[in-house]
């Protein structure tokens, strides 16, 4: 529930409208508002009667969030959530950030060699996995705390923002230490505990759909990290398991167009683990753009024969600059630009 106060509410009345929530046995959340200040009621699984609220001195409007998500709706907030990073890019507003990097991080060359074509292209964020989810255990597991210094040095030479996958709790405290964006992958979308501990950082995070999560329990999964407090969440759709193995997953685009209908968190597609095929890569993130994607997260490898992990998904680095180029194309189309270093 979320109770909209008149813009000439007192901080009395809006005090009394918390307590009540409180003792109805609920949290209120202020939110403060360039026109007007909203409470929202937190903690219901369902409908709560509103007869306790609805007389109160100053409310202005009492408005039930129908969907089962609350706080990532966009009943909740309609404005986007905008995210900024360290080195001042934005993702959420207007401009379409671009993040690229190899799958894993492998050795200072390789992810130096990465970053410079990524940060060349245009990009703003460097990805880069250190802990990763690999269906053998007998392959590459990535180069852990090693690998995220080497993304903080890579960082400080090209003036990119730094991405990378938490797998659990004690590699989440580490990520957050050197990253700026916690990605939290499609195969833990629903570990709950890890989605609690990230909201309770002070850093943005990427939530990946789980690749047979519906729509529904993507946006909860979010909702898991927003309410423990981190509102700096975005989604990103990674292609979902189907009967048709043609590629490697099946690029949801229509979801990206949905859940911008749904939710005022950013919204990021990643082509590459939805395809898993090099040449399927820029026409599935034209598409994405297209269906108004906030950002895109690309794998890009300066020797993708020789990676480690996902080389027949990793761009050249001049696929990658072409990439940016056609994708630069498609967001002026819809009135959009693509994302700067401030
Ligand atoms: C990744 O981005 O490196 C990754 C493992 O992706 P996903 O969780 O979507 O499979
Ligand atoms: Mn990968």
């Amino acid at each position: 529930m979320l109770i909209v106060m008149h813009s000439r509410a007192t901080e009395a009345q809006i005090k009394t409208v918390s307590d009540v929530i409180e003792d109805m046995g609920y949290r209120a959340e202020i939110m403060p508002g360039h026109q007007r200040t909203a409470i929202g009621l937190v903690g219901n699984d369902g409908r709560v009667g509103d007869s306790r609220i609805r007389g109160l001195p100053g409310v202005r409007q009492v408005i039930h969030v129908s969907a089962p998500y609350k706080q990532v709706s966009l009943e909740w907030q309609a404005e986007p959530t905008v995210i900024t990073l360290s080195n001042g890019a934005r993702i959420g507003g207007q401009d379409v950030a671009i993040m690229g990097g190899p799958c894993s991080v492998e050795s200072e060359t390789q992810l130096m060699e990465a970053a410079e074509a990524v940060a060349k292209a245009g990009g703003v964020v460097l990805r880069g996995g250190a802990f990763k989810p690999r269906t053998s255990p007998y392959a590459f597991q990535g180069l852990g705390e090693e690998g995220l210094k080497l993304l903080a040095k890579a960082r400080q030479r090209f003036g990119l923002a730094v991405i990378t996958e938490a797998l659990d709790l004690a590699s989440a405290d580490l990520v957050a230490e050197y990253a700026d964006i916690i990605q939290i992958g499609a195969r833990n979308m629903q570990n709950f505990s890890l989605l609690r501990h990230v909201g309770r950082m002070n850093k943005p995070v990427m939530l990946k759909r789980g690749m047979s999560a519906t729509v529904k329990e993507w946006l909860l999964a979010a909702e898991y990290v927003v309410n423990e407090g981190n509102k700096q969440v975005m989604l990103c759709e990674r292609g979902i398991r189907s009967f048709d193995d043609s590629t490697r997953n099946v690029m949801d685009v229509a979801a990206v167009a949905l859940v911008k209908t749904l939710t005022h968190l950013p919204v990021i597609a990643d082509p590459s683990h939805a395809t898993g095929r090099r040449d399927m890569v820029t026409p599935m993130a034209r598409a994405a753009v297209a269906a108004g994607a906030d950002g895109l997260i690309v794998e890009t490898h300066p020797r993708p024969n020789e990676a480690l992990s996902d080389g027949p998904q990793s761009l050249y680095p001049v696929q990658f600059q072409a990439m940016t180029q056609e994708v630069t194309a498609v967001a002026k189309v819809i009135g959009r630009g693509i994302a700067a270093l401030a």
